[in-house]
């Protein structure tokens, strides 16, 4: 049990990668907060946890990118538990594809908000408890798009490599008060964010989604995608006592597609 009597919160926790990661860290003894827009996938996902592992669980709907929104969830979290939380893992995210000139303003917004600013959102909520207590973790889910680019990604792109100046600054500022900030860099993951990117190809190529699938999966040098439960194993390992050692650092999930 390397989460022991840890408190964590999990932003866009309700599926996919976040599901996996609140899952994992429960199994560890984590009590978890799981956040997210939509009400009934945090609170499927505070049931499975509470029907699979003896640890407190909470369901908090929140919009990362609204700060009020933020401040009332690190509430209900603090009523529940007592204490806001130990470890924070940054994962809401959103994507859109589009040529650069058909990204507007509205899109690009949309992406800095929920991806850059709803990350700033909760590290300044979470992070003075931490500071108090002399430890913390802070683990933000970017993406290797947040060290490479790709056509049609540029606010999505933008907005990762957002997220990782964030880190690795704000590694450096905590560095000495027990804190760790990281980065986890995944390639195509299978979640629904990728079904749906397979979706956009489809209708917008007319390739057929096999294809589709095939050529994503061929990006990977191991020639598919990386599992949910994957990028979990390493979440678990940046929020234990054991990854205290590592910090300020983009680690990258993605079967060796990007080596830096
Ligand atoms: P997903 O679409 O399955 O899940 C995203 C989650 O974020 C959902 O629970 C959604 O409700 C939540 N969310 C979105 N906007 C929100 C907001 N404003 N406030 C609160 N919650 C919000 O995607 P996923 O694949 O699980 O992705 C999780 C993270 O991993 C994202 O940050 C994504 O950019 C990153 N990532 C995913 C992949 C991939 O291939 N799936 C690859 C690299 C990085």
């Amino acid at each position: 049990m390397r989460l022991k009597n840890r408190l964590a919160l999990i932003t866009g926790g309700g599926r996919g990668i976040g599901r996996a990661i609140a899952l994992a860290f429960a199994r560890e003894g984590a009590s978890v907060a799981v956040a997210a827009r939509t009400r009934a996938q945090v609170e499927s996902v505070a049931n499975e946890i509470a029907s699979a592992c003896s640890v407190q669980t909470l369901a908090i709907e929140c919009d990362v990118a609204d700060a009020e929104s933020v401040h009332r969830a690190l509430e209900s979290a603090q009523e529940k538990f007592g204490r806001g939380p130990d470890i924070l893992v940054n994962n809401a995210g959103i994507v859109e594809t589009a040529p650069f000139m058909k990204t507007d303003e509205a899109m690009w917004q949309r992406h800095l908000a929920v991806n850059l600013t709803g990350a700033f959102h909760w590290t300044r909520a979470a992070l003075p408890a931490m500071l108090e207590r002399g430890w913390g973790r802070i683990i933000n889910v970017a993406s290797i798009a947040g060290k490479t680019g790709a056509p049609y990604i540029s606010a999505y792109a933008a907005s990762k490599h957002g997220v990782l100046g964030l880190t690795r600054s704000l590694a450096l500022e905590v560095a000495a008060s027990g804190i760790t900030v990281n980065a986890i860099c995944p390639g195509y993951v299978d979640t629904e964010m990728t079904s749906r990117g397979i979706e956009n190809i489809v209708a917008k190529t007319g390739t057929s989604a096999e294809d589709a699938l095939a050529a994503i999966k061929k990006m990977s040098p191991q020639n598919r995608l990386v599992t949910a439960e994957e990028v979990a194993g390493l979440a678990v390992l940046l929020a234990s006592e054991e990854g205290r050692g590592i910090n300020g650092q983009a680690i990258n999930v993605d079967g060796g597609t990007v080596l830096f």
